[in-house]
């Protein structure tokens, strides 16, 4: 049963490997190499599959201010900065059944793959997710 049964794994996944996207590529320009391996990494050992959504790499101050002035990042750019602004964080989202999601369940699945992923590495990432007071799920950054 059991050798049946590794046979039926493994099967499943040489099938698997998701590779990103030209634009998710492009969206990860300027991110610091280390932070884009594990990503990529990430990407190839998850079962679900991810794309960088636009500012989910590296940020001018510009956008960072227009993304705080519009609640959807708690750093202001200047008196705080985000790890963004530096490219040592990215932004993921999901990409299920045709489109794109921010469901916990799908985002914990990747952040497992990613923590995986700069373990094997030895690139230690924080991720959003465990946060306490601000939960940003989709975030991942390099550890100083
Ligand atoms: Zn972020």
């Amino acid at each position: 049963m059991s050798s049946s049964l590794t046979c039926l794994l493994h099967k499943k996944e040489s099938n698997l490997g998701y590779t990103f996207s030209e634009k998710s590529l492009s969206r990860l320009e300027g991110v610091d190499t280390g932070l884009v391996e594990v990503m990529k990494e990430a990407l190839s050992l998850s079962k679900i599959d991810f794309g960088i959504p636009p500012y989910g790499g590296v940020r001018s101050l510009a956008e960072q201010q227009k993304l705080y002035a519009t609640g959807k990042s708690k750093a202001d750019g200047i008196l705080r900065e985000s790890r963004h602004q530096k490219g040592k964080a990215v932004d993921v989202y999901a990409y299920v059944d045709g489109k794109a999601s921010w469901e916990p369940e799908h985002l914990t699945h990747i952040a497992t793959a990613v923590l995986q992923s700069a373990n094997k590495l030895h690139l230690p990432v924080k991720w959003g997710g465990l946060w306490k007071n601000f939960v940003d799920m989709p975030h991942f950054e390099r550890v100083k």
